[in-house]
């Protein structure tokens, strides 16, 4: 998998994808991107694999992480990433 900061496979049929770059109004992928990055110690153009980056994510990220790495995120809310990454730590996590 190539690592993006920035506009990715998922996007590319969203209606507010212009030109290869999000334009939803209040969006910034990109700064949230490169600090989840810095955090793995990955950077644009790297290239990992599923399960390098789930043992990145494991060892590098708690949920309480969250508020700050991931401020902005409309879907932080949901709590979906907490509760992953408690499944994580807890080793409960397959594939
Ligand atoms: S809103 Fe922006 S970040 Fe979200 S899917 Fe669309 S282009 Fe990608």
């Amino acid at each position: 998998m190539k690592i993006v900061d920035g506009a990715d496979d998922i996007c590319q049929t969203c209606p507010h994808l212009k030109a290869g770059v999000c334009t939803r109004p209040g969006e910034n992928i990109q700064a949230l991107d490169r600090r989840v990055l810095a955090r793995l110690s990955l950077k644009q153009g790297d290239f990992a694999d599923w399960f390098e980056l789930r043992e990145r994510v494991r060892a590098g990220v708690r949920p309480g992480d969250l508020a700050g790495l991931c401020g902005g995120c409309r879907w932080r809310s949901l709590n979906f990433c907490a509760e992953g990454l408690e499944q994580l730590a807890a080793g409960s996590q397959d594939g």
